[in-house]
């Protein structure tokens, strides 16, 4: 089967991450019903606004069909707010997520003066050369279970990356940068489904 990536694509910076798939060639098919998950075989949920995406997803009849998605065992891959729709438990957010990943998400972590920043970080898996990491008005993982793998802290310990099984979270936003190794990271996760 050729390979197809879903972009949920309700709200947020879909655009970007379909750019990057693109330029790894690699076709990007935008999710916006629950039909569009159907030829896909594996899912980015992008960064933007946490309660809108969710908002979204519900009226559009998405999240018991992306549940099941992850569930069969396809990648899903949520950057930014993307991660916080993704995770079990999110202690801001009044409204349901998609609880794909057993970790504990804080919104708006980083407070008002820093709320945008990058920096390098490693992450675990991408040799070579550090990562430039973008975080905008970003989340924080609290805590993770013992089921889920931590992928990069910050220097001061901070977790921004995890996996659990074919779920990838990452609180920054590498379709932001022109480093393609985060996707291509994700995308190696097909394989091992295959
Ligand atoms: N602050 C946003 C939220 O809580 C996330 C920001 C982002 O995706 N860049 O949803």
């Amino acid at each position: 089967m050729p390979r197809r990536t879903g972009v949920l694509a309700v709200q947020g910076d879909f655009l970007e991450h379909i750019h990057m798939l693109a330029a790894l060639k690699v076709e990007a098919v935008p999710v916006r019903l629950p039909r569009d998950l159907v030829n896909i075989d594996s899912l980015i949920i992008p960064g933007g606004e946490s309660t809108t995406i969710s908002r979204l997803m519900e009226t559009f009849g998405l999240i018991e069909p992306i549940k099941d998605f992850a569930r069969e065992g396809n990648p899903v891959w949520g950057t930014c707010a993307g991660m916080i729709v993704a995770a079990k438990h999110v202690s801001d957010l009044d409204r349901d997520t998609l609880g794909l990943i057993d970790i504990e998400v804080q919104r708006n972590a980083f407070g008002r003066q820093i709320d945008s920043f990058q920096t390098n970080i490693t992450i675990s898996g991408l040799k070579n050369k550090p990562f430039p990491a973008i975080f905008i008005r970003a989340p924080i993982i609290e805590k993770v279970n013992s089921n889920v793998a931590i992928l990069a802290e910050l220097d001061d310990g901070t977790i921004i990356a995890a996996q659990q099984k074919n779920v990838l979270v990452t609180a920054f936003h590498p379709e932001l940068t022109t480093d393609t190794r985060v996707h291509e990271l994700f995308l190696g996760l097909v394989n091992l489904k295959r």
